[in-house]
Parts: C-alpha cells; sequence; structure tokens
C-alpha cells in the first residue's frame, strides 16, 4: 500500500548537540520512512568548557546516511527516489577549518561553553553605546553566540592564526561545517550558511540580512573568513562522492534547505502565523514565537531571531525566542556524572516512584542562566534536601526544573506578545517522557499538544530543501499539510499549587545566582 503512495523522497540531516540523525520522508504524505541515530561524545576540557570533535561530527552524518540508506533498501525502497537534503544543526557552535586541507584547525565551541566569560566582560566595556549589538542582532552580548568564540578561538588557537594570515581559514557554524565538507570540501565545497544560522552569531544584521561591517569591526572578525548568507530553501550545492561514503550514495542530490535547528522545529510545527509558537526539549529548551515579518523586540530577556525566509525571493519571518541552556542536558548529567540513571529513559521510573520532589529544587545553571535572566554567574544548585530526600527525588526535581524554566520564558513571551497561549506544541528528545509532558501541562496550566511524529526539526529541514527552487517536490501550502495526528496532555492540578511551586522555584532560582567567579 505504501509503495503506491510513495511520492519523491526527501532527507534530513539533523546535528543536534547530543546526536546526529539522518532521516528519510515521503515528501507526498510527511511520513517518515526510515532513519538512523549515532550520539556524539561532548568534551570538558576544563571547568565551563564544552568541545565537540569537527570530524566525528562530520563522520557520524556520514555513518548515519549510510545505516538510513541500508535500512531503506532493505524495505524496498530505492534510495534513488530522495531527490533533495536538508540540513538542521545545533546553532551557535563554531568550528574554523582550513579550505586547502578540509582539516578544522580547533575542536568546535560548543554553544553552551563558558570560556568567553572574560571576553564577554572586556568587549562590554567597549561597546559603542547600550543597544548596539540588540539592536542590530536581537541579541544580548553573551557567550552563547559565536562571535566571542571566534574572537576567543583567534586570540588564542596560533594555528588559526597563521590560518587567517595565510588566507587558508574558514570560519562557519555546524550547518556551513557540513555543507562545506559534502559538497566537494577541500575539492571545492560551498561555503555558505542560511539567515537563521547567520542570525545567531552576533555579526549578522537581522534587518538588512547582511554581515555588518560594524559588528565584525567591533569583535575584530575578519570578513574574510565568513561564509556566504543565503536563504532557508535553494539549491546551495550538491552531494559529492565521498570516500567515507560507500558507493557514493546520494551522490549528486541537492542540498536544499538549511535552518538552524529550532527554526526548523518552527517550520514542522507549521508555525507559519504570527503569534503560533513551538518548545522543543533538547539539550537545552527552545521556546520559538513567530512574529511574522516584524522584528520584535522583547522586554523581558527574550532573544530576536531570523524564524526562516523559504526561498530567494520569499519574505523574512522572525520570532521571539526564550532560550534555556540546560533540559535534557540534566538528564545525560544525572547519567554520565552522577550514575543514578544508566539511560535518560530511566529517569521517568525513578520520578515515577515517588511522583514528587518532596521539596527538593534543582536548579541546572550549570552554564550560568540564560531566557530570561542572562546571568552568567549563576551555578547549579540542589536545595531543600533532608534525610528523606533520596535519588528519585532529585530525578523528579530535575523534570521539575525543566518545566519551571519553560514557565518563564513562557510568562515573557505572554508578556512581551500580548495574547497568552491558549496551548503549548512540543518536541524534541525528551518529549517521549510522559510524566515530563504532564508536569509541564500542570505547570503551565493549560494543555501541552505534542505532534505524533516527534522528528519534526528533520521534517522542517526535509520540507525547507524538498520545497527549494529547482527541486520543488514538497509544497509548503497549509491546506497541503495533513491533518498532524497529535497526543495533549491536560492540566491536572490546581493553579493554586502550580503557583506555589512556582514561586518556590523561583526563589531557588536566585540563590543559584552570583556563584561563578571569572
Ligand atoms: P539535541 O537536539 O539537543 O541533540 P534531542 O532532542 O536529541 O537533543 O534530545 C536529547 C536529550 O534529551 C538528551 O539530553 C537526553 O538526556 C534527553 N532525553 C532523552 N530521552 C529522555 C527521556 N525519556 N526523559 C528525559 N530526558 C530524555
Amino acid at each position: 500500500a505504501r509503495k503506491a503512495a510513495l511520492g519523491p523522497l526527501v532527507g534530513a540531516v539533523d546535528q543536534g548537540t547530543s546526536s546526529t540523525r539522518f532521516l528519510v520522508f515521503n515528501s507526498r504524505t510527511a511520513e517518515l520512512l526510515s532513519h538512523h541515530q549515532v550520539e556524539i561524545k561532548q568534551e570538558f576540557p576544563r571547568e565551563g568548557w564544552v568541545e565537540q570533535d569537527p570530524k566525528e561530527i562530520l563522520q557520524s552524518v556520514y555513518e548515519c546516511i549510510e545505516k538510513t540508506c541500508e535500512k531503506l533498501r532493505e524495505l524496498n525502497i530505492d534510495i534513488s527516489n530522495i531527490k533533495a537534503i536538508g540540513v538542521s544543526n545545533q546553532r551557535e557552535t563554531t568550528v574554523v577549518w582550513d579550505k586547502l586541507t578540509g582539516e578544522p584547525l580547533y575542536n568546535a565551541v560548543v554553544w553552551l561553553d563558558l570560556r568567553t566569560q572574560s571576553t564577554v566582560e572586556n568587549l562590554s566595556k567597549r561597546i559603542p553605546g547600550n543597544n548596539f549589538v540588540k539592536s542590530k542582532t536581537g541579541l544580548p552580548l553573551s557567550t552563547y553566540f559565536s562571535a566571542v568564540k571566534l574572537r576567543w578561538i583567534l586570540d588564542n588557537v596560533r594555528k588559526v592564526q597563521k590560518a587567517v594570515e595565510e588566507n587558508r581559514a574558514l570560519f562557519g557554524t555546524i550547518d556551513s561545517w557540513l555543507i562545506w565538507s559534502l559538497t566537494g570540501g577541500a575539492k571545492g565545497g560551498v561555503h555558505c550558511t542560511d539567515v537563521t544560522n547567520a542570525s545567531r552569531t552576533m555579526l549578522f544584521n537581522i534587518h538588512s540580512l547582511e554581515w555588518d561591517k560594524e559588528l565584525c569591526d567591533f569583535f575584530e572578525i575578519p570578513m574574510a573568513i565568513l561564509p556566504s548568507v543565503r536563504s532557508s530553501s535553494e539549491i546551495y550545492g550538491l552531494m559529492k562522492i565521498s570516500h567515507s561514503l560507500k558507493a557514493g550514495a546520494l551522490e549528486g542530490v541537492p542540498i536544499s534547505g538549511c535552518l538552524g535547528d529550532q527554526s526548523a522545529a518552527l517550520v514542522g510545527q507549521m508555525c507559519f502565523q504570527d503569534g503560533q509558537a513551538k518548545n522543543t526539549y533538547g539539550t537545552g529548551c527552545f521556546l520559538l514565537c513567530n512574529t511574522g515579518h516584524k522584528c520584535v523586540f522583547s522586554e523581558h530577556g527574550l532573544l530576536t531571531t531570523v524564524a526562516y525566509k523559504l526561498g530567494r525571493d520569499k519574505p523574512v519571518y522572525y520570532a521571539l525566542e526564550g532560550s534555556v541552556a540546560i533540559a535534557g542536558a540534566v538528564i545525560r548529567w544525572l547519567r554520565d556524572n552522577l550514575g543514578i540513571i544508566s539511560t535518560s529513559e530511566e529517569i521517568e521510573k525513578l520520578a515515577k516512584e515517588v511522583g514528587t520532589s518532596y521539596g527538593c529544587y534543582f536548579v541546572p545553571a550549570f552554564s550560568g542562566l540564560y531566557a530570561p535572566y542572562w546571568e552568567p554567574s549563576a551555578r547549579g544548585i540542589i536545595c531543600g534536601l533532608t534525610q528523606f530526600t533520596n535519588k528519585c527525588h532529585i530525578a523528579f526535581a530535575a523534570l521539575e526544573a525543566v518545566c519551571f524554566q519553560t514557565r518563564e520564558i513562557l510568562d515573557a513571551m505572554n508578556r512581551d506578545c500580548g495574547i497568552p497561549l491558549s496551548h503549548l506544541q512540543v518536541d524534541g528528545g525528551m518529549t517521549s517522557n510522559k510524566i515530563l509532558m504532564q508536569l509541564q501541562a500542570d505547570i503551565l496550566y493549560i494543555p501541552v499538544v505534542k505532534p505524533s511524529m516527534p522528528e519534526t526539526t528533520a521534517l522542517g529541514a526535509a520540507m525547507a530543501a524538498g520545497a527549494a527552487e529547482g527541486v520543488g517536490v514538497w509544497s509548503l501550502d497549509p491546506e497541503d499539510l495533513s491533518a498532524v495526528t497529535m497526543e495533549r496532555f491536560e492540566p491536572q492540578i490546581n493553579a493554586e499549587e502550580s503557583e506555589i511551586r512556582y514561586s518556590t522555584w523561583k526563589k531557588a532560582v536566585m540563590k543559584s545566582m552570583g556563584w561563578a567567579t571569572t
């Protein structure tokens, strides 16, 4: 039966902080046909530093493509039906590589990395006006964004300085590194990024949609190393044969979609209208609300960012974003650092055993606090402990922390937008956790709604790729977006109880601030 409905296929690379995936969708039905996922390493070479190996990331992409193609063959699906590939990626993470050898010149400095705290302090002393960065980029001057990471690399890595002098260095976020490598690398790879990823570098003017000369001067970034900025949906280049890809699977297929992961999820959740929002629970947690063609500036600690621009001649859409640094990462920490669980899924069992944190609150401010506080001095705390507290309560408190952090950004979003959200659309790796979803509905006191196909980030990238001019296998007309089945979680506790818990959480947040010294 599936054979009959099989339209052109579209692949999507979803390169996240925790893992890499490759997924293949039927463009006619948006059905996910097959996928493969590989977890990737994170290195913590010093306190506050977070790095990844760009070559491991690239290799994981090859592996996922290879394995997915094998699975498709087993399903008797001809991989030559794959007509386009989209890329979605962890944002801000910064890579510098050598364009002649194709070798990375330093590890990728991950978005969560805090090494640039003193860089940020020094820069903020000589900022030409309070609103200089925010008015152009929509972002606060923070360790989170690429410009300061790149500044740090340029200041500290001799190999990079030399490559810049010799005109061999290229900078990119993960999308650029992957697209350049997949389209031929040192043998003619295309050095580009899309407007959504560019808007997270702190070097990009979100009004003119170009690299900003004044910002590049301020951060002292040589513009020659920056990728060209393209729309989120157009043909950037074709897949080139690689020694890592057996038999050149997907050789010649256009790469024609590119979106930062949070933008991709917004598209995959079909939030095309002004006021539509989604929250993604991955390593961090990111609530984005589409604000249409308007750049809305927040009064409550949210970012203004490019949502998407689906075609060279298509208009740009903006979003307000609430970013939470640590969500799923706290579960990974309980697994890897404390060892109280051996898989992320086990957290649900522990939490279920007690059904309450018993007055224990866990503020996982491992990388300072992002929205709405933007407080780099914060560090994680667990408080409210008694002799009664056990690992189950801590597990519960960790899940609750994710929900409270979301509540804080939702409150900020409602204040900035004026019209409160009536429900919350969610996705991401953590949303398979039913206790988390129920807790979230209880703490927000609105229904939480989850699409039955959870891979919305990849779907968004595939849609952008399939809809690109010259590919044209996916139509983005709202009527074409067949009804998606949803799972709903309704609030079950009363608002009063929810408010008491929330206000205690806020007290705990205050205690997490001021721990770190630079
Ligand atoms: P990313 O896109 O940032 O790589 P994912 O969306 O793949 O993240 O989600 C992975 C994160 O979700 C990991 O940090 C993991 O610890 C967490 N996670 C996965 N499954 C569960 C679960 N059942 N309960 C809680 N957390 C989970």
